[in-house]
């Protein structure tokens, strides 16, 4: 059977050389590809407009017979267009192309029947027109069909498939027979079980109604069953991981020791409740023999370093080492200090490795590495270098996540025999993303902020307001509060931005001579860095002016104010986090974003978020409504994987069904030993994709 779907398609009857070279422009190559290219949309009656009745400024779709068309000159430099008259029982349609006149040109004939779909206008002429509508011809017979009640699929073609006659009309044809032929024979890899308790039909149905449904209701239940499909395989793959993971040896800490309890004396506050539940759920995993995998998610500010901090005196009260990687060099560093001063008095040896450092001071450290007399090492990237060499590594800590691909989980965890790996994140990630990528994790989530924390204000100012909001900031440090003023990263190189950080930072003393300020770029040498850092949670500035460096982890209770300039060019994620540098301490804290005054619909909307929500997780979901899945975690580096038929967002209610179901069958048959066909398909599905061979 497997066979048969990966007939190429030129072997499909109707078909042929031609035509499968055109159909290579949409990645179609095997009779499956050309099966699971289903249809954009569905047309019956209820889809289907008259001329008459098309409402404006709405998408619609229109058949009607072409009555006229004709190039219209370019008038006063203006464009040549192409125009056309459209035709039902009902009324009359301008349509208008100002480019790619030729290729409409071809398809049209006086008298044939077309279907039109675009955005309707009024039109002085004719009462409506439509600009740059998709035309496709079609045939009395289809437009019997609709007549009688049937569906008739249309598909996304390209300008090559068009050429050879595969519009929709041409697909129709070709998968007609193939319908009739083939697909009936394909066998169903999901157990019928499955099927049964997930109301889902079967795999030829569904195929077969995708393409040619009676109903567009129907329609739906077959995508379904294949987006299912989707996400199953993706859940199977992760139930089986997880499955080995669990078995994984690792190292068992016999104890929590002393350094733990010995901190907590320390600390002038007590664990939250979310603190100590999660503690404890990390000592569960650090005291059995496998190797724990979990992810630790909580909002920004929910107390996350304290977590990792005493994971990390775990290991090394058992005379193990500790790793704590961050994504930035500022942000390394701020760990640095903090568990220095935490840990100094412990008697715990810290050390600090980034990529900013002199060549001399590099070597020592790696050597100090190497001899285990540095037991617990802050640092980035630069931990993952192949020539550092830890003693006895016992557990990673990576912050702020989504920041690293799972390769470099990977490649951190390996400078160990088997470290135990506590992941943390910061941005929230939406339930479903959660499922997909890290669903092969144990989760914890900090789900409790620490006490006495007011959330922070958030406005909307525009440019023209900025002399108000510097006023407010200077009246906040008069108050003995301190802000920052974040700068977005501009242009795509980085020294015209550090060129426009400074002019900003140079203003900005001008307008406030009387505050003591100070820069942050990402362009400073490290020490630098930590100097202006220091100082700045020191109280030796009042205002920290900054690129985006600062955006995630820094913490300065005494800051009150977040003011982000230009604040449209930042990303939803990347607005709460700088938002989360504020409100850490006592005192009232305000977020003020300052854009221009002509704003995209978009951006309006990330803006509007920001002022009505201070709630990660929704922050975090219309985040992913707004920019799509593979954007949101940064597509490639995140290993996300790409589905054929599903779409996260719109079917994520099947997600948890498909993952319990997956769960369940790999429980019951851990190889898939009886379910060969299902394990065949899993194969084939990850063959190509990292996701099998990583973490
Ligand atoms: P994040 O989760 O964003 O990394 P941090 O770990 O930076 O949060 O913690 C935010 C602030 O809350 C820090 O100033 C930290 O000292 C403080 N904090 C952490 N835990 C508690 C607690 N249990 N009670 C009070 N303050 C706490
Ligand atoms: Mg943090």
């Amino acid at each position: 059977m497997d066979e048969l779907l990966r007939t190429p398609v030129q072997f499909v009857k109707g078909i042929g050389p031609k035509r499968a070279e055109a159909l290579r422009s949409i990645k179609v190559k095997t009779l499956e590809d050309l099966l699971y290219h289903i249809p954009r949309r569905y047309l019956d009656r209820s889809t289907i407009c008259s001329i008459g009745d098309a409402p404006s400024s709405r998408e619609v779709t229109v058949v009607g017979r072409v009555v006229s068309f004709s190039r219209v000159p370019s008038i006063r430099g203006g464009k040549e267009r192409l125009e056309m008259l459209l035709e039902d029982d009902t009324g009359v349609l301008r349509c208008i192309w100002f480019g790619g006149i030729r290729f409409v040109e071809k398809a049209l004939e006086v008298g044939k029947l077309v279907m039109v779909s675009g955005t309707v206008e009024r039109d002085g002429l004719y009462g409506r027109k439509m600009i740059h509508p998709d035309v496709e011809e079609f045939s009395e017979e289809e437009r019997h069909q609709l007549h009688t009640g049937r569906v008739v699929p249309v598909y996304t073609s390209s300008s090559e498939m068009k050429r050879v006659r595969l519009d929709s009309r041409g697909l129709r044809r070709v998968l007609a027979p193939v319908l009739d032929e083939v697909v009936p024979h394909i066998q169903d890899p999901l157990p019928e079980e499955v099927l049964a308790r997930c109301g889902l039909m079967s795999l030829p149905e569904a195929l077969h109604f995708v393409h040619f449904p009676e109903s567009v209701r129907l329609a739906e239940e077959a995508r379904r069953r294949l987006a299912f499909d989707d996400f199953f395989y993706l859940e199977l793959l992760l139930a089986e991981r997880y499955r080995e993971r669990k078995r994984k040896e690792g190292i068992s800490f016999p104890e929590v020791g002393d350094l733990v309890p010995e901190l907590m004396k320390r600390l002038p506050f007590p664990l939250t409740n979310a603190q100590r539940r999660v503690m404890r759920e990390i000592w569960e995993d650090m005291k059995s023999p496998y190797q724990m995998n979990r992810l630790l998610q909580g909002d920004v500010g929910s107390g996350k370093t304290l977590v990792a901090l005493m994971t990390m005196l775990i290991a090394v009260a058992n005379g193990y080492q500790a790793a704590l990687m961050a994504p930035t060099e500022v942000l390394a560093e701020q760990h640095y200090i903090t568990v220095r001063s935490l840990l100094e008095e412990l008697g715990v040896r810290v050390g600090l490795l980034i990529g900013g450092m002199g060549p001399s001071q590099r070597r020592l450290m790696l050597r100090a590495i190497e001899l285990g007399e540095v037991r617990i090492v802050v640092g980035t990237h630069a931990l993952i270098q192949e020539d550092v060499k830890f003693k006895d590594l016992g557990v990673v800590v990576i912050d702020e996540q989504h920041r690293f691909g799972v390769v470099q989980r990977l490649k951190l965890r390996r400078k160990g025999p088997s470290p135990d790996v506590l992941v943390m994140t910061a941005t929230p990630i939406p339930r479903t993303l959660g499922l997909t990528l890290y669903g092969d994790l144990d989760v914890s989530v900090l789900d409790e902020m620490p006490p006495g924390r007011h959330p922070v204000r958030t406005v909307w100012r525009p440019q023209s307001r900025r002399p108000q909001v510097l006023a407010f900031v200077r009246e906040q440090v008069r108050q003995g509060h301190q802000a920052y003023i974040v700068y977005p990263l501009v242009e795509e190189s980085e020294r015209v931005d550090l060129e426009a950080a400074v002019q900003a930072y140079e203003k900005l003393q001008r307008e406030l001579p009387d505050l003591r300020l100070a820069l942050l770029h990402g362009r400073m040498r490290g020490d630098e860095k930590e100097e202006v850092m220091r100082a700045f949670k020191e109280g030796r500035t009042d205002v920290l002016v900054s690129t985006t460096v600062i955006e995630v982890g820094v913490d300065v209770p005494n800051a009150t104010v977040m003011v982000v300039e230009r604040a449209e060019r930042f990303g939803l994620a990347q607005l709460h986090q700088l938002r989360g540098r504020v409100g850490r301490g006592k005192a009232r804290s305000y977020c003020i974003l300052l854009t221009g005054e002509r704003l995209s619909d978009d951006a309006r909307e990330r803006i509007l978020t920001m002022v009505r929500t201070n709630d990660g997780f929704e922050i975090a979901e219309k985040d992913l409504e707004l920019r799509g899945p593979g954007e949101f975690m940064g597509t490639r580096q995140s290993g996300m994987p790409e589905f054929r038929i599903a779409h996260l967002i719109r079917d994520s209610d099947l997600l948890p069904v498909a993952r319990r179901e997956a769960f369940l069958l790999v429980e019951q048959d851990p190889d898939l030993r009886e379910h060969p066909l299902l394990r065949e398909e899993l194969e084939r599905r990850f063959r190509e994709t990292s996701l099998i061979d990583v973490g």
